[in-house]
């Protein structure tokens, strides 16, 4: 038996994992990782994986990487936790100070909580809690984005859209507002992402101009929808949504756990629109991909409606044990000094024009309905007719065959349902971008030739789903 059998084995006997059916592992192999070092994973038969979407999004200056080791190391002789009520430490306060000022002008309170759903809990609660405090009990309710996806706790689930994730659990979830995506995926053909954003904003409007007064909050990922298929718009359409939401009196909450750090091309997507929002959710490579960690930024004016007399109720007594845990907060900083130091927002541009390049031909590929990219990441959408963009039923399973075709040739390309997409570490080379290309490429070539038979069986098929 090989190393990665046996550790195979060992781990399927007593693990359940995250976003599988594990009966999958029947057929498909589990893949023990043994170290991992920049873009590369190594598995325990020494066979090297191309990192191609960070670990779920989060790693962006590789793995083991030298500057955050390090710093978590000194840190970790200093100090490895200690409680944030009462008490405080140097990482955190240096951390908030600084996503103080890398942020949009007007975010300046920082709260702690150690992942992005938990983030998301955080920040409606607050907007919720915050009408109460001012007097207005009645807006508590959310405006969400149909395809929109903000995490699995049962809040978070709440104001996401994705069926695969929220089915299920339906009646344990709040009534919110839904409102139609801007995903420009869907624009008639001809039209321009600008005019299919400003368009689809009409529904927002309406909306909130029917139901303003019972609504706390609007919450969207900005500009692109993740776990929802990698679907993109317009930055015109956060500015019209700020607008609209200072008309109103609504908030306005900005999850950028997925987008945040320079995913969109610039660090927070929320400049690509010149826009404060009230809250701001950053999470996954807030730590550079080391440590489960989110911050909940808002305003001066928000925290000042909790800030009273013990007595009269109104602090916001939420809290998680790990809250502002110090290795994380060196980790993050450890982050931060990369972006300023390595001018990283400025070098991508090259990165991300070679990934242009490098999947151009794709979208001639008979199909593919479209290759979509907003700064560093690319997205390529199979479908079974690329005219009408008719998808495959997600029951044929097309993309797990990309899936394990990258895998034998030694990249994690891990699709959403139908759509391929790269979200690589910011130290991956041009020459390695061309090969996840070629890849991707020699996947979609054989998962679209593939006759497939297919076996309608009830239950959703871990994260490998149809979007929309
Ligand atoms: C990943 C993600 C979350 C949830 O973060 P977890 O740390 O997995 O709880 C929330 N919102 C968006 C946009 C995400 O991509």
């Amino acid at each position: 038996m090989s190393l990665n059998d046996s550790w195979m084995q060992r781990d399927l006997s007593v693990l359940w994992h995250p976003c599988t059916q594990m009966k999958d592992h029947e057929q498909l192999p589990l893949i023990p990782i043994r170290r991992g070092e920049g873009v590369w994973l190594e598995d325990f038969d020494g066979k090297r994986y191309l990192d191609a979407v960070s670990s779920w999004w989060v790693n962006v200056f590789g793995h083991a990487n030298p500057r955050i080791n390090q710093r978590i190391k000194d840190q970790l002789d200093q100090l490895e936790h200690v409680m944030l009520a009462g008490f405080s430490h140097q990482p955190v306060v240096e951390l908030s100070e600084r996503l103080v000022q890398i942020t949009p002008a007007g975010l300046d309170r920082v709260f702690y909580t150690d992942n992005g759903s938990t983030g998301i809990e955080v920040a409606l609660k607050m907007s919720f809690h915050y009408w109460r405090n001012i007097g207005q009990p009645n807006k508590q309710r959310f405006v969400t984005l149909t395809n929109s996806y903000h995490g699995e706790t049962v809040a978070a689930m709440s104001v996401g859209d994705v069926a695969l994730f929220t089915d299920t659990y339906k009646p344990l979830l709040l009534d919110t507002f839904k409102v139609p995506s801007p995903d420009c995926y869907l624009r008639p053909d001809g039209m321009s992402w600008e005019a299919h954003s400003r368009n689809m904003f009409a529904h927002m409007e309406q909306t909130l101009a029917e139901h303003h007064d019972e609504v706390a909050a609007v919450i969207v990922e900005p500009l692109i929808q993740g776990a929802g298929g990698m679907r993109m718009y317009h930055p015109v359409y956060l500015k019209l949504l700020r607008e609209a939401c200072d008309r109103y009196d609504v908030h306005l909450i900005h999850d950028e756990i997925a987008v945040g750090f320079g995913r969109t091309g610039t660090m927070f997507a929320c400049e690509q629109a010149g826009i404060t929002p009230d809250f701001l959710c950053l999470s996954k490579a807030l730590t550079g991909g080391y440590l489960p960690m989110a911050a909940v930024l808002t305003t001066d004016n928000l925290y000042q409606a909790f800030y009273d007399d013990y007595s009269t109720l109104r602090a916001f007594l939420h809290s998680h044990t790990y809250t502002g845990n110090p290795l994380a907060c060196a980790a993050a900083l450890a982050t931060l000094d990369i972006f300023e130091q390595d001018n990283v927002i400025e070098a991508n541009k090259v990165l991300a024009a070679r990934m242009t390049k490098a999947t151009a031909l794709l979208s001639d590929h008979p199909q593919v309905a479209e290759v979509r990219q907003t700064g560093m990441a690319v997205a390529i959408e199979m479908v079974q007719d690329k005219a009408s963009k008719t998808p495959y039923p997600w029951q044929e399973r097309r993309g797990l065959k990309v899936y394990q075709h990258a895998l034998q040739r030694g990249a994690l390309l891990r699709p959403l349902g139908s759509v391929v997409y790269f979200l690589p570490p910011y130290t991956i080379t041009e020459e390695q971008i061309d090969f996840l290309a070629e890849v991707a490429t020699e996947g979609i070539d054989i998962a679209t030739r593939a006759s497939v038979s297919v076996a309608v069986t009830p239950g959703a098929p871990s994260d490998f789903r149809d979007p929309g």
